[in-house]
C-alpha cells in the first residue's frame, strides 16, 4: 500500500552511502522523481490512491520539528491500526473514555487521565473542570463565569499565545512576576495558577515553589507540557511533582494522532473536565471532541512510545545531526552549532549560519531552496540561522537533508 513516492524514498535511502560523496543519492533522488511523475498516470486499482498528488500538495521530509503548520508527527503503522480497528464497530464514548483513562493512568502511574483534543483542548477542558466541579449547572453556564472563581495567575514570561486556552473557558489571565506577586495576586477569584514548560527558563518562579504556592493557598496547578517529551520521564514527573493538573500534546514527540492530546492529574479534576466534553452537548467544550479512533490511536501511541529504545533513538538523532552538521560545514564560511533545547523539543538541534558575503545566499533563501528542491525539504529559521532537527525524518531522510544543505550552499 505504500505509495510510489515513499517507494521511491525508500529505495533512494537503501542506497549504500560512499565516503562521504553525496553525488550519488541526489541522483538517485532525481531518478526517483521521475518515477513518481511517470507513474502518475492513471492506473486503475492497480495501485492506491496518492491523495496528496491527486489533490495537487506536496509532500516534504520534515527536517524542522512538531509544527501544527506541518501537521505534526508521523504515526506509526500499530497506530493508524488501531485507528482502522475504531473504525469498524460503535461503542459508547463515555465507556470507551473511562476504560482509555484507567488505562493511560495506569501507564503513566498517575491519578486519572484522558484522552483530549490536543494540549490546547485539554488545557480549557481541565480549566473548565476547576471552575466547575461536578456542578452541571455551572458546566451549562460557561464561558459566562458570573459567581464562578474566574481568574488564572500566569508569570508574565509565561503568557504567551496558549493562554487563548484558558480564556475561551470565560476565564481571565492575571500576570505576575515573582512569588511575592503570586501571593498578592490570589484572591477569591482565584480559579488556577497556570504554568508552561516551555518558558521555565524565563520565569522567576520554578516548578517546586510553584507547585508549593498552589498547595499553600489552596489553588489547583496546571502545567502545560506539550511539547516536553522526550524525556519520556516528563510523562511522570509533573504529576509527581504535585501539579494537579498536566497536559501533553499527543500528536508531538508521542506521535499519536495530531488532533489528540492527554490530560492528566486529581481524578476529581478530570472526571469534572469530561463534564464539558462530547457526549454532552450545551457545553463551551462540544466542539472538541475526540472520536473513538483517536482515543484508540492515542492509547497507542502511548504505549509504543513507553516501550521504545529511548537511548538508541537518541543515539540515533546524535548521528543523524551530526552527518548533516558536518556536511554543512564542510562549506567555506558556513558555521554549525548542535545543541538540545533544555526545555520543550529537547532533541539534538543544529544551527546553521554563515557568512552571507562568503556563502552569497540569505537564510530565507536556503530556506526556500531546500523548501522548492527535490524532494521538498521544511526547516525552521530567521535572519541569522537555520535550524534543523531529524526527530521527525524517516530513516534515512538524513543523508538526503545533509547532501541538500551542502549544494545548496555550495552553488550559492
Ligand atoms: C503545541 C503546543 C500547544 C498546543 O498543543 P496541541 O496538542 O496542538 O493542541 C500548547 N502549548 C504548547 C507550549 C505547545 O507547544
Amino acid at each position: 500500500m505504500m505509495s510510489t513516492r515513499r517507494k521511491a524514498l525508500k529505495t533512494l535511502t537503501a542506497i549504500p552511502f560512499v565516503g562521504g560523496i553525496f553525488g550519488p543519492s541526489i541522483l538517485a533522488a532525481k531518478a526517483a522523481e521521475e518515477t513518481v511523475a511517470k507513474s502518475a498516470l492513471p492506473v486503475s486499482g492497480a495501485v492506491a490512491r496518492d491523495f496528496f498528488k491527486e489533490l495537487g500538495l506536496r509532500t516534504f521530509i520534515n527536517a524542522a520539528g512538531t509544527y501544527t503548520s506541518m501537521t505534526g508527527s508521523l504515526m506509526h503503522k500499530e497506530v493508524t491500526d488501531a485507528i482502522s480497528y475504531g473504525a469498524t464497530e460503535y461503542v459508547n464514548l463515555d465507556e470507551l473514555h473511562d476504560k482509555v483513562g484507567e488505562r493511560i493512568a495506569e501507564l503513566l502511574d498517575c491519578e486519572y487521565a484522558t484522552v483530549s483534543s490536543g494540549a490546547f483542548g485539554a488545557m480549557t477542558i481541565g480549566l473548565a473542570g476547576v471552575m466547575c466541579g461536578m456542578d452541571e449547572k455551572k458546566v451549562a453556564q460557561l464561558p459566562d463565569t458570573k459567581g464562578l472563581k474566574n481568574e488564572v495567575i500566569v508569570q508574565k514570561a509565561h503568557a504567551i499565545g496558549y493562554t487563548h486556552a484558558l480564556i475561551n473557558t470565560g476565564a481571565k489571565i492575571v500576570e505576575i512576576e515573582t512569588a511575592k506577586e503570586l501571593e498578592k495576586a490570589i484572591n477569591d477569584n482565584t480559579a488556577m495558577l497556570w504554568f508552561l514548560n516551555a518558558n521555565t527558563d524565563q520565569g522567576q518562579i520554578k516548578y517546586e515553589e510553584f507547585v508549593a504556592l498552589g498547595k499553600k493557598h489552596n489553588v489547583p496547578t496546571f502545567i502545560d507540557c506539550a511539547a516536553d517529551v522526550p524525556p519520556v520521564e516528563n510523562l511522570f514527573k509533573f504529576t509527581k511533582l504535585g501539579f494537579d493538573l498536566v497536559c501533553f500534546s499527543g500528536g508531538k514527540g508521542i506521535r499519536g494522532p495530531q488532533s489528540a492530546g492527554l490530560l492528566l492529574g486529581k481524578r476529581k479534576y478530570i472526571e469534572a473536565a469530561r463534564l464539558h466534553t462530547p457526549p454532552r452537548g450545551a457545553t463551551i467544550a462540544r466542539g472538541m471532541k475526540v472520536n473513538k479512533e483517536e482515543v484508540l490511536g492515542m492509547m497507542v501511541a502511548l504505549e509504543l512510545y513507553l516501550a521504545r529504545d529511548h537511548k538508541k533513538e537518541w543515539e540515533l538523532w546524535e548521528d543523524q545531526i551530526k552527518l548533516i552538521s558536518d556536511s554543512a560545514a564542510s562549506v567555506k564560511g558556513v558555521e554549525t552549532e548542535i545543541h538540545v533545547p533544555p526545555h520543550a523539543n529537547h532533541v539534538p538541534s543544529l544551527y546553521i549560519r554563515w557568512d552571507e558575503k562568503v556563502v552569497g545566499i540569505s537564510t530565507d533563501e536556503m530556506r526556500k531552496r531546500l523548501r522548492d528542491g527535490h524532494p521538498s525539504i521544511e526547516t525552521v529559521g530567521n535572519k541569522e540561522q537555520v535550524g534543523i532537527t531529524t526527530w521527525m525524518m524517516e530513516p534515512g531522510q538524513e543523508r538526503i537533508v545533509a547532501q541538500r544543505v551542502k549544494e545548496v550552499l555550495e552553488s550559492a
